[in-house]
């Protein structure tokens, strides 16, 4: 039976969810899935970088949030466009700082799709409080210092305007307070509290971009603290707490001590490659600016490399396969699946050579490990570890980028192998957008993973980023660094991403050695 003309499109749904307190690693499981899954996200400023690459490309992308020099998007307007999205049958996130029901208006939101009958769920978000105290090293509560935390808001509106604490019953509040969007009037509430009874002497921290790495924190009594926030600059978003509790910051501030803490790394890996360097540097405390300048296009399939290439693995039994990178194993098991719906056990009959650890890996995550993987992730290692096997009259296939060194190839062709490469992508170059080439100007360093990187770079911003200190993977990339005019700076150890990140904390300063120190 066809459905009656007037009933309109299946009512949507619409996710309140927390995106937490700015940094990307503690937006939840629960609000990335939703993000991924959204027809059209809604969201505010105080959302971490990156929350929202992982939407689909034909998301639509809605900044509800405040504008310097604009009107702020009075509420009425973002509750009715919630409703509107969602009665057009789309799936809908409204996703704001930290926890949508902490000062998040999540409730006003939530109850105006309540009238409407809109379906809903809310998913909360570390909420700045907990994070920002987490990361500046203050427990808000402690067997000894505190008996409870309360949330507060530096900020009433209506009733009771001016006085935060009327009849002092927070400044008696027996643990710590925590006050969001607590700057602006922060001299009249202190003022109010020590009126109230709470001690002019109790230890009070201000806390401005918690948990991120541009995160300042700020520590005096209840008593100076507004002083102490004007002098030192410190300006919203920030918390400001109060309570016992605050003593034990200058013993916990991890976060602040680590390597790379108020440092600006650039990283010009291509944008699916990104992450790990990415998350090290991120792990060490580092500000990353994602600026990739390549990135890899498939050749077209129907090359007939590709298909002779794929003929010969079917039938051959007992050939070489050499994967000289993890995007080489990427693209190969795509392809081979998108031209025969083939997996992995195509290479049942197969030796399988892997250059390197991440190429290695990205074998194993197919299910593969690799027979041979040299020492060194460089040809010659490979070919060096090739030697002990029996090659003549063997047939090897080399899956890789359209352009790449010979000296593979070649060596296996002397060592009486039949060599078939197999072109499967090129790498090509992205020019970065005037923002991110802003913030990459003024980084501390900026790594180098291949040779290709270093030579796109130059391509993308003519004489590179001078004054950035260059960091390079390893020799081969330090050599077209130095041939660009790009001083190499430090070089990992091994030619892998944790002994990278480890090279940018030394060329900085602030390694290892140089804390010791
Ligand atoms: N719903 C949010 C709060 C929104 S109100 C949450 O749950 O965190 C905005 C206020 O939150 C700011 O004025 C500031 O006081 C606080 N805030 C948000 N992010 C912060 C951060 N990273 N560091 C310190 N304070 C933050």
């Amino acid at each position: 039976m066809a459905e009656p003309a007037d009933k309109g499109p299946t009512p949507g749904r619409v996710s309140l969810v927390g995106a937490g307190p700015g940094d990307p690693g503690l937006l939840t499981a629960r609000a990335m899935e939703l993000i991924a899954e959204a027809d059209v996200v809604f969201y505010d400023r105080l959302i971490p970088p990156g929350a929202l690459t992982g939407a689909r490309d034909d998301a639509e992308l809605q900044y509800v949030g405040k504008m310097p020099g604009t009107v702020y998007n009075p509420q009425a307007d973002i509750n009715r466009r919630l409703v509107d999205a969602a009665r057009a049958g789309k799936a809908v996130v409204r996703l704001k700082g930290g926890d949508p029901f902490i000062f998040g208006r999540g409730g006003e939101e939530a109850e105006e799709l309540a009238e409407a009958g809109i379906e809903f769920e809310v998913v909360p978000g570390v909420t700045a409080a907990i994070a920002a105290t987490a990361t500046a090293g203050i427990p808000l509560t402690h067997r000894d210092d505190s008996a409870g935390v309360a949330f507060v808001t530096g900020h009433r509106t209506g009733e009771g305007e001016g006085a935060i604490d009327p009849d002092g019953s927070l400044a008696r509040f027996p643990g710590t307070l925590v006050f969001y969007m607590g700057v602006k009037r922060l001299a009249e509430n202190a003022a109010d509290l020590i009126a109230g009874g709470r001690p002019a002497d109790q230890p009070a921290a201000a806390i401005e971009r918690g948990s991120t790495p541009r995160q300042r924190v700020a520590t005096a009594t209840l008593g100076t603290i507004a002083e102490t926030v004007a002098r030192e600059g410190i300006r919203p978003p920030a918390l400001i707490v109060i309570g016992e509790v605050v003593r034990h910051h200058e013993k916990l501030a991890w976060f602040e001590r680590r390597p790379l803490f108020g440092r600006k790394v650039v990283v010009t890996r291509a944008k699916h490659q990104a992450g790990k360097l990415a998350a090290l540097l991120r792990g060490q405390g580092a500000e990353v600016v994602e600026m990739p300048v390549i990135e890899i296009e498939p050749l077209p399939m129907t090359s007939d490399e590709i298909g002779d290439g794929i003929d010969l693995l079917l039938d051959e039994q007992d050939g070489l396969i050499c994967f000289t990178s993890p995007n080489a194993v990427r693209e190969f098991f795509l392809v081979l699946y998108a031209a025969i719906q083939a997996d992995a056990r195509a290479l049942a009959g197969w030796k399988v050579a892997a250059i390197g650890g991440s190429t290695a890996r990205a074998l194993a995550e197919h299910g593969i490990s690799a027979d041979v993987v040299p020492r060194e992730a460089v040809a010659e290692s490979l070919l060096e570890s090739l030697r002990s096997q029996d090659l003549e009259g063997r047939k090897v296939l080399i899956p890789r980028a359209e352009t790449a060194r010979e000296i593979l190839p070649e060596g296996l062709r002397e060592m009486g192998a039949e060599v078939r490469v197999i072109p499967l992508y090129r790498t090509v170059p992205v020019t970065p957008d005037e923002a991110t080439l802003e913030e990459a100007a003024s980084a501390d360093a900026i790594t180098f993973t291949s040779a290709s990187t270093v030579a796109n770079l130059l391509a993308a911003v003519p004489g590179g980023l001078p004054g950035v200190a260059g960091i390079s993977i390893g020799p081969i990339t330090s050599g077209a660094m130095r041939e660009a005019g790009i001083e190499v700076s430090a070089e990992a150890a091994q030619r892998d991403l944790d002994s990278l990140a480890a090279a940018v904390a030394e060329a900085l300063g602030t390694g290892e050695e140089a804390v010791r120190r």
